[in-house]
């Protein structure tokens, strides 16, 4: 029982994934089994619009119930997922799992666009972008898809033509970590996204830099000129959420919101929020 309560705390960094191929095929497997047996889940992390005052959408970010390890962060698998390819089957598990906590949301009364992370190698892979499309447009999901820039990279071609396919049939396509990755004006200016997400490289330490406050409000200017809307992730200050308001920044996620929760814990959240407006409202027309 020692043994196991230590595995559980100690950080899985060091055991799960080495640089080593066999690592790699190892935890492939592992990740094989834990599909099967349900050992994922999918956090959700809000995001709040800030001039609507409302929580429009929602990221999944998976995590990994580990049998031996305890609960595993996406940092320490989903490199070997892509490296020994079953991310298309982990995506899809993300998409369909996404796809009937939607429902779930919706029964409650809660519409909610839900965001999915995309790997790059993905966007060049069609039998995963039919298969896609297919799920979605049957389930009529409401999702959207953060890719990063430089997964457009390898292959522009067939990204940029899949990222349409997806936006053409209703899915919100966002550039994910805007910034901190190989970023080219070439690729924003031609990618069909709506929506961009500056890193939370820049937005953490907002307030208490010199350079990061310009590099986001040229950020924000820019994307607008694109016709984009801006998320800001990694916000955990009230200090950082007020510049980023004064700046017209769009969207905002982060600790200071909340962290990724379990559907439960989402939804609770998201009563709450409902409560407050209602309270809100009903203040304005007290005060007429
Ligand atoms: P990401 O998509 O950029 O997600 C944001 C990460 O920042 C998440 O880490 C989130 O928990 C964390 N975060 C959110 N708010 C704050 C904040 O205020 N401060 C700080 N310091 N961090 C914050 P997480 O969940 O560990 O995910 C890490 C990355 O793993 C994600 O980065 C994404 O690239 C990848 N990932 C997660 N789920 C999936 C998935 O289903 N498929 C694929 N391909 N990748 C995934
Ligand atoms: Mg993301
Ligand atoms: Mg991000
Ligand atoms: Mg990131």
């Amino acid at each position: 029982a020692l043994v196991e309560a230590r595995s559980a705390h100690s950080p899985v960094r060091h055991h799960l994934v080495g640089p080593e191929a066999r690592d790699i095929r190892r935890v492939a497997d592992e990740l094989r089994t834990a599909i099967a047996e349900d050992q994922l889940l999918l956090a959700y992390q809000p995001k709040i619009h800030v001039r609507r005052q409302e929580i429009s959408s929602a990221e999944a970010l998976v995590r990994w119930h580990h049998p031996e390890r305890g609960l595993v962060l996406p940092g320490d698998f989903i490199g070997a997922a892509e490296d020994g390819e079953v991310i298309d089957l982990l995506t899809l598990w993300t998409i369909r799992r996404a796809i009937d906590d939607q429902r779930t949301l919706l029964a409650a009364g809660h519409d909610l666009r839900i965001f999915i992370n995309i790997s790059g190698q993905l966007l060049a892979d069609q039998a995963f972008v039919d298969a896609t499309c297919r799920l979605v447009a049957e389930a009529d999901a409401k999702l959207g898809f953060e890719v990063t820039e430089t997964s457009v990279i390898r292959d522009p071609e067939s990204a940029i033509a899949n990222l349409q396919r997806f936006a053409d049939i209703g899915i919100i396509v966002a550039i994910d970590d805007y910034g901190a990755g190989l970023s080219s004006l070439a690729y924003l200016k031609q990618l069909p996204a709506r929506e961009l997400k500056i890193d939370k490289l820049f937005v953490t330490q907002l307030t208490s830099s010199n350079r990061d406050p310009l590099i986001v409000r040229s950020t924000i200017d820019l994307a607008h000129a694109l016709e984009m809307e801006v998320v800001a992730e990694g916000v955990e200050t009230h200090a950082a959420l007020a510049l980023l308001t004064v700046m017209g920044c769009d969207m905002v996620q982060g600790f200071l919101i909340s962290r990724p929760v379990a559907l439960p814990a989402l939804m609770a959240f998201l009563e709450e929020d409902q409560h407050h407006h209602v309270s809100r409202d009903s203040r304005a027309s007290f005060n007429g």
